[in-house]
């Protein structure tokens, strides 16, 4: 609440502020049922017991059965677990399809696998960010064993034909991995109908624990395990269970799937609004990307002409604003377009400029949130715009009555 007011936080592709009643579920399972939920005794009956409540929960979010579910340690995790179980399964194949705008999660497990002899296709975009089912059928060959295309886009929102590409996938004979990350509790997903053998989203962008990843595997489908050790997640992922973690993702999967409606109209509009009010500030000096596209309804990226997304982003920082800018590492000296926008063929002078605004339901009137909230925003965007206009002179103050 208190950095709430303090910020006008507009990250949530980053990760998302967890619910109250999540925090309130999870609290028992570090003061009162700490047991190991794997011990014989009594006091693991009901971590146990909670572990088996949260697997139900969410396995209704995306459609799938609960003993479909494996809990991870992170998305990162659940991705890599999913890419190489995928090659394993098909050992005699060495050939794998990644789509070229994958979360590095996916791209590094995927290149790891060069050394050992594979070869990678990364799959471009359409100018709209879309990875069509035609690129998939293009590019599939007899000894491609598994197939990586994300259900939406971390940076733009973009949302890929899942289903289309799931069924040239299958008759095909090739795994299918789906990285449904910032798909899952923006918009519905069903595990059935993607026809995916691997699905991953993590908690902490659905309001969730940071420190819990879900990799669910279609019942049947070949899977192999990336940590060994202990018997925990029916022998599928060694480790003593994060309860309270995985108790809290049980709790944030209801909410999400009941916050969908507020995500698909209060969420969409607010950010629809927005990107008008932005356009209307820069006029043609702003591409929107993938606006053509169908998007996730909280995702508004920008690239503005000739801007530094850094420089921007910690401009607004100054102003109480956090938004994200999509671009690769920040750790970089010199900063790189990311992967995602040289992969849309966005002109070469707004590569830079990327500024990425994710909303949440807290941005919602349901939550008492207001389209006057973003006037903050608008407000240092226009003095940012002015600023750059007039060279050599100290950036103006952000005035509260603009
Ligand atoms: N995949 C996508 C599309 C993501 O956006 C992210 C996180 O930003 C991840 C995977 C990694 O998830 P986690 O932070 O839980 O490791």
């Amino acid at each position: 609440m208190s950095q709430d007011k303090m910020y006008l936080y507009l990250d949530n592709n980053a990760t998302t502020r967890l619910d109250e009643e999540v925090l309130q579920t999870m609290t028992p399972f570090f003061t009162e049922y700490y047991a190991n939920p794997s011990a014989l005794y009594g006091a693991a009956t009901k971590p146990k017991q909670a572990l088996e409540i949260a697997r139900n929960q969410t396995a209704i979010l995306i459609n799938a059965h609960p003993d479909e579910l494996i809990f991870t340690g992170c998305g990162t995790e659940a991705d890599n677990t999913a890419i190489f179980s995928g090659v394993k399964c098909r050992p005699t194949k060495k050939h794998v399809i990644i789509s070229a705008i994958e979360h590095p999660a996916v791209t590094k497990a995927a290149e790891s696998l060069v050394s050992r002899g594979y070869i990678i296709t990364k799959l471009l975009p359409t100018k709209d960010g879309v990875i069509t089912a035609k690129s998939v059928a293009t590019a599939l060959r007899p000894d491609t064993a598994l197939v990586s295309v994300m259900w939406a886009n971390n940076e733009t929102g973009v949302i890929n034909p899942i289903e289309e590409i799931g069924k040239l996938v299958k008759a095909n004979g090739s795994m299918y991995h789906v990285d449904a990350t910032q798909a899952v509790g923006k918009i519905p997903v069903d595990f059935r109908k993607s026809l995916a053998d691997y699905l991953v989203f993590s908690a902490h962008k659905i309001h969730g624990p940071k420190g819990v990843g879900i990799l669910v595997v279609r019942q049947g489908a070949c899977y192999f395990p990336l940590l060994l050790g202990g018997s925990q997640e029916h022998e599928c992922r060694a480790g003593t269970e994060n309860v309270a973690g995985i108790v809290g993702t049980g709790m944030a999967s209801l909410l999400a799937r009941q916050n969908l409606p507020i995500m698909q109209t209060e969420v969409s509009l607010m950010r629809d609004w927005l990107e008008r009010q932005i356009v209307n500030i820069f006029g043609s000096e702003i591409i929107v990307l993938g606006n053509k596209a169908i998007r996730t309804p909280n995702t508004l990226m920008l690239a503005i002409h000739k801007a530094n997304g850094r420089e921007l982003q910690s401009y607004l920082s100054n102003s109480d604003i956090a938004v994200g800018i999509g671009s690769a590492c920040a750790c970089l000296k010199t900063p790189k377009p990311s992967e995602t926008v040289k992969s849309m063929r966005v002109p070469l002078d707004y590569q830079l400029g990327t500024l990425r605004i994710s909303l949440s339901k807290y941005n919602s009137a349901s939550y008492g949130g207001s389209f006057k909230d973003f006037d903050q925003l608008l407000a240092a965007l226009a003095n940012w715009k002015i600023k750059r206009g007039v060279v050599g002179v100290a950036p103006p103050k952000l005035n509260k009555n603009n």
